[in-house]
């Protein structure tokens, strides 16, 4: 038993074992602890309390870590993977802060909209630490916020209206990313406009007054920092378009809602956020 649990103790603390090893070394080390503690009978209560810690620690690291993915010997389980995803996320946030659900099952308020791309490095809840309740979100191809328009885009308008209508938030936050790939497929449409996909191209020209701007002000620079650049007169693009939705332009007069444009670089880790009052104001950097 005292074997098992200096075992145990070791692959806590070593952080020399190398990725592909980890998923299996995890494992190893919660059976090895759940074991020991199935038979705890003789361990002393604060024994027992630190193996019981050890074991959600371990829990805990592997599920952040997504070590059963990085594991390339071990097949990836979709559903054991969001069953775990799950239970570290009851245990550590949902037992925890009783109150805060308890207070989200009678409704929401959040201060914010936030729209940001469907990118699956760039969750907004994940980079600003929003909690539940805090940002109604709408995540699309390319963070766009297409114009007023009921048969083309009821999807985004249904959620913008809800949003500022109902919920009243009090800020609608674009926000663009690094390396975006819906970006960089508007750069890449021909001039002549041909275009080969059933969605995403038609979808990314909504940012096409921004490709415009970028390719006639940079035009010699490379077209890769065409596309950095785009990815940010896009997010300018969505802030003017939210104004053409009457309740939108209605509540920004009346200063019970702010439009805020912003960029979150992933590959520098910076973020960077800046006003729209009807003109574009000094962004400030993070
Ligand atoms: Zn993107």
């Amino acid at each position: 038993m005292a074997g098992s649990f200096k075992k145990c103790m070791v692959l806590c603390c070593g952080k020399q074992l190398p990725k592909e090893k980890m998923g299996s070394k995890y494992e190893e080390a919660i059976a090895g602890l759940t074991k020991l503690l199935s038979e705890k009978a003789g361990l002393d209560d604060v024994a027992a309390a630190k193996i019981k810690q050890l074991t959600a620690e371990l829990q805990g690291q592997k599920a952040e870590n997504g070590v059963a993915k990085a594991d390339s010997t071990e097949v990836f389980d979709p559903v054991e993977r969001l069953k775990t995803g799950f239970r570290h996320f009851k245990t550590e946030k949902y037992e925890k802060n009783p109150d805060r659900y308890r207070e989200l099952a009678n409704g929401q308020s959040p201060k914010y909209l936030v729209f940001a791309c469907s990118d699956s490095r760039v969750c907004p809840s994940h980079i600003f630490d929003f909690q539940p309740g805090e940002a109604f979100a709408v995540r699309n191809i390319a963070n766009m916020v297409p114009p007023y328009d009921k048969e083309k885009f009821p999807g985004t308008g249904a959620a913008i209206e809800y949003a500022v209508l109902h919920l009243k938030v009090e800020n609608i936050v674009v926000v663009g990313h690094s390396c975006c790939g819906g970006i960089k497929g508007l750069m890449s449409i021909p001039d002549d406009g041909k275009t080969s996909s059933d969605f995403i191209e038609n979808w990314v020209q909504i940012g096409n007054l921004a490709k415009s701007k970028v390719k006639s002000e940079l035009s010699c620079a490379e077209f890769i920092e065409q596309c950095k650049n785009c990815e940010k007169e896009a997010v300018n693009v969505s802030l003017g378009n939210l104004l053409t939705y009457p309740f939108v332009r209605e509540a920004v007069m009346k200063k019970t809602l702010a439009l805020k444009g912003a960029h979150y670089d992933f590959v520098n880790g910076r973020f960077e956020i800046w006003n729209l009052n009807f003109s574009i104001s000094p962004s400030t950097t993070v």
